[in-house]
């Protein structure tokens, strides 16, 4: 049996944290690789080590030494080792750390210390080699995971280690140079180490007793969900729900190896268990519906043609023009005179709207576009849906109970999850709606 265990940053955050970790791992023997993140905060205004190291790295650009902001990086790590009664050199690697982070110049190389020096002390602590992510993890010219790559490379060199620690959210590209994955890129690192060691389970040990139905700060009691699919989980992490980076579901997944969020301050909560459809078990959890969640700060274009469906290639041309512009669609909810296209405001700024709609125009020459600005979306996640009737009119009922407006409907093909979309305005009003109509 191998369990790999990734552990986040409030699990790092201090000595008594890195205690519990230790405790864990020490727990059960089949708890071999474990990846870590850096340092998060202690308390609710304290700031993470890579917030602090992206900071190190604008300070290189502007002063040309990283001395102010380096120097709180080192008081915590000093603090952790002395803390843990370590008798590692911290000293002498945070010099080095410091150094290199001068002359690097690289934003990706600064925020990856934090991992680094993480599992530097995590190691040292547990007595289990440290593995440095940057041996195993290569990234392509474009900052792409090299999957294959990786996979051989992770299987090899854990091949002849029985037990090791790791830093998440770096690897490295074919330059040599380290490259890191967006932000809460640990969760990937963790799903890369599970496939490429055939691990039985990924265990992804954070601050909370597993995924919650929706965001507690809208609904407080929303409840822990058992077991719940991949592809839920994607859906959930893509629409906002922030326990698992949405990325770290596919290496995993490829391999049929189950995630287990747990909890590392409750180890005794089950927390959520993540698996293929076929080995979902009904019985674990009581709705039909599993999850909720929703990102605010969504732009429609509706765009209204008489006899568009007629017109060949209208759709092409409508997205050829938001390629242009580099700017992802969300949603492409369509009518036979209509097309919704919805976009992330943020994508939008600075011109790129009214450029983009009166390329439109030309292009398509539609009788209208209407735009919608200030949409929230709202997805309702559950793989029971598509088997149980009645499930959209609990939905929409509940919405219309609740007196809010939708101003966009989705389903997706899968029968997965339905979005809607909604003002901002309504946004925290609709999820409550929609949890209370459905436990
Ligand atoms: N430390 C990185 C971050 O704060 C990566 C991670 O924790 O997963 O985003």
């Amino acid at each position: 049996m191998i369990k790999v265990c990734k552990f986040g940053g409030t699990s790092m955050a201090d000595a008594n944290a890195i205690r519990q970790v230790k405790s864990i791992i020490e727990a059960d023997d089949s708890r071999r690789y474990v990846v870590v993140s850096a340092p998060g905060k202690r308390f609710k205004d304290d700031i993470k080590i890579t917030d602090m190291l992206y900071r190190c790295y604008n300070e290189v650009v502007e002063c040309g030494n990283c001395a102010k902001s380096f120097k709180i990086i080192r008081e915590r790590f000093v603090q952790i080792v002395k803390d843990l009664g370590l008798t590692l050199d911290i000293d002498a690697i945070l010099d080095k750390t410091e150094q290199e982070i001068n002359e690097k110049k690289s934003a990706d190389f600064s925020a990856s210390r934090g991992e680094y020096l993480s599992a530097r002390i995590v190691a040292d602590f547990l007595g289990f080699e440290f593995v440095d992510a940057s041996e195993v993890v290569r990234f392509d010219s474009h900052g792409k995971l090299n999957e294959d790559y990786t996979d051989d490379k992770v299987s090899n060199r854990f091949a002849k280690t029985e037990k090791a620690v790791i830093p998440g959210f770096y690897g490295k590209n074919f330059q040599g140079e380290i490259k890191t994955f967006s932000r809460g890129g640990s969760d990937i690192t963790g799903s890369i180490i599970a496939r490429g060691v055939k691990a039985d389970l990924y265990e992804n040990w954070t601050d909370v007793s597993g995924f919650l139905v929706c965001d507690p700060r809208i609904v407080p009691e929303a409840k822990v969900i058992n077991q719940i699919t991949y592809k839920e989980v994607r859906e959930l992490s893509y629409m906002g729900a922030s326990v698992l980076h949405a990325e770290a579901i596919a290496p995993v997944m490829k391999r049929r190896i189950p995630i287990n969020i747990k909890n590392t301050f409750k180890p005794q909560d089950k927390g959520t268990m993540i698996v293929p459809n076929d080995q979902y078990n009904s019985a674990e959890n009581d709705s039909v519906i599993t999850g909720i969640a929703g990102k605010k700060n969504f732009t429609v274009l509706l765009i209204e043609k008489s006899m568009m469906n007629a017109e060949v290639g209208f759709i092409r041309r409508v997205l050829s023009v938001v390629e242009h512009y580099n700017v992802c669609v969300e949603h492409l909810p369509s009518g036979i005179d209509t097309l919704s296209v919805i976009l992330e405001s943020e994508q939008l700024k600075d011109g790129v709207l009214s450029d983009m709609i009166g390329e439109i125009r030309e292009n398509v020459n539609p009788d209208y576009i209407h735009v919608i600005e200030n949409i929230s979306l709202i997805a309702t996640v559950g793989h029971g849906m598509a088997r149980r009737m009645g499930t959209a009119a609990t939905l929409f009922n509940a919405l219309a109970q609740a007196n809010i407006n939708i101003r966009m409907i989705d389903q997706g093909s899968s029968e997965l999850n339905i979005i809607i979309g909604v003002a901002n305005s309504d946004y925290e009003k609709c999820i409550r709606a929609i949890y209370n109509a459905f436990n």
